[in-house]
């Protein structure tokens, strides 16, 4: 630091007076003291909905389900048009999230078991690296609120994957069934006919959870560990049982909405967002807080009035179609963040090494990541690094995306009994004019077919599949 004052100084401070002279000084110590004053790393929020579709959102042109606090979020922020996760069915879409890898990779998808269910006795090998492993180092707070379904054997729960608490149910909602009568249950749902429990970090402390007040629970939850960490850096992961069947809300949201229970459900996770965000603002932290808004796959289309919409893309949940993998999604940070629409490609995947490189933490390097670093979209500096998105069902590689195109290889319907049925040549569309995934071009593009299929070469070499967790069970007695 320099202390004598030079000769060019000395002039300037002839020419500016006295006056001028000590402002200048003051500017300077404000400088200094930035400088010295150690900066502050950001604090990360995942708001993760489940089985919330495509079409769902104000935002994303629902006409009747009303999400104002999403609808600012998105005003404030970007939001993206084509955002994936990384499979279409819960346990492994979560599984790709939190490790920034496809599921193949970890074990956490079978073509034996879609997803783990009570009676599972494997989850997320102790192995992978979760965002919040990634940050503990940094000295951050880390949470988990809401439903985990990566595992519900205390060696796999939050507390053993890098978080310091969870609030929450292990799997979904719907599991544990206990009475009701057949679909009927789901369409008049009531909270005695899921045994699920609700765990606070290895604990169950009430079962059957009292699933009317989940949503509202989980957000007091949110606001509590926000103002208890304010002090230090934080991430928190928020994933709501909510909007999965059963739907259940509170009492203030019930028979509000026109578009039905799924409405209410929907609009209080909106209650929600806009708690957790003005919780933020309140606590003078909304500039240093990154926060994410999407959804873990598509909506269960057959669940009728009580599953979600698609907008206009194809199928739902469980099926590599666009419906059931692409997603809505906010990127939330005010002052930092470019506002803007976004359409360059994103996933889940992408947020382990953005967060982990915002937080100024190690990616990790001994293992393949199938996630980008998405800053320069977010400072709106630059294009998304991601060109492909690849579309697994289980183990198996059903479609890939790249650029504008989207080729099928197998196709199946999302919970039908049907076979899965190959293509050679692949189906092809163009995702630009045809994202409704109607007409087929693949007669046309024979070159945009061999340049996926050179993808697919490549990404094959990369592959060393995990052991399957999901297939493994509880043997009784
Ligand atoms: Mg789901």
């Amino acid at each position: 630091m320099r202390t004598q004052m030079t000769r060019r100084d000395f002039v300037r401070w002839m020419g500016m007076g006295a006056a001028g002279w000590a402002a200048a000084g003051r500017t300077r110590d404000m400088r200094l003291r930035a400088a010295e004053k150690p900066v502050r790393k950001p604090n990360f929020i995942i708001i993760f909905c489940d089985d919330m579709g495509y079409g769902d959102l104000g935002c994303y042109g629902h006409p009747t389900i009303r999400t104002p606090n999403i609808d600012r979020m998105a005003a404030e922020g970007q939001k993206w048009t084509d955002f994936y996760v990384g499979a279409s069915v819960c346990t492994p879409s979560r599984a790709a999230l939190l490790t920034g890898r496809l599921p193949i990779r970890s074990g956490m998808c079978s073509d034996v078991r879609r997803v783990l269910f009570p009676n599972s006795a494997g989850g997320l090998p102790a192995g992978e690296v979760t965002i919040a492993e990634g940050l503990k180092p940094q000295g951050y707070a880390t949470g988990c609120i809401g439903k985990w379904h990566l595992g519900h054997l205390p060696q796999y729960l939050p507390t053993n994957n890098g978080f310091d608490s969870y609030f929450g149910v292990p799997y979904s909602n719907d599991m544990d069934r206990v009475a009701g009568e057949g679909r009927q249950a789901f369409f008049d749902p009531k909270v005695e006919y899921w045994n699920v429990p609700l765990l606070r970090d290895e604990q169950i402390i009430e079962r059957p959870a009292d699933q009317n007040t989940l949503t509202k629970r989980y957000t007091e939850e949110a606001v509590r560990f926000i103002e208890r960490n304010k002090e230090r850096p934080f991430f928190l992961y928020l994933a709501h049982t909510m909007v999965h069947v059963p739907l259940f809300v509170s009492d203030a949201f019930r028979g509000q909405s026109p578009r039905g229970l799924y409405g209410d459900a929907v609009e209080e996770i909106d209650w929600s967002v806009g708690q957790v965000l003005g919780a933020l603002r309140r606590e003078g932290l909304a500039e240093n807080t990154f926060v994410v808004f999407t959804s873990d796959n598509g909506p269960w289309l057959e669940y009728d009035q009580h599953g979600g919409s698609a907008g206009l893309l194809r199928e739902g949940k469980g099926c590599t179609c666009e419906g059931g993998m692409r997603e809505p999604c906010l990127f939330w940070w005010p002052g930092t963040i470019q506002p803007a629409v976004v359409h360059d490609l994103g996933t889940t995947m992408d947020l382990l090494p953005t967060i982990l490189r915002l937080a100024g933490a190690e990616v990790p390097a001994d293992r393949v990541l199938d996630g980008f670093d998405l800053r320069p979209v977010l400072s709106g500096r630059g294009h998304s690094p991601r060109d492909t998105v690849f579309y697994y069902r289980g183990v198996r590689l059903y479609a890939v995306r790249k650029g504008p195109y989207k080729a099928h290889f197998i196709t199946q319907s999302a919970y039908g009994k049907d076979q899965p049925v190959a293509h050679d040549p692949p189906l092809l569309y163009h995702l630009g004019n045809d994202p409704s995934e109607k007409f087929n071009v693949a007669k046309a593009h024979p070159d945009v077919i061999a340049a996926i299929r050179q993808e697919v070469e490549r990404h094959r070499t990369t592959l060393v599949p995990g052991e399957d967790q999901l297939a493994k069970v509880i043997k009784k007695g």
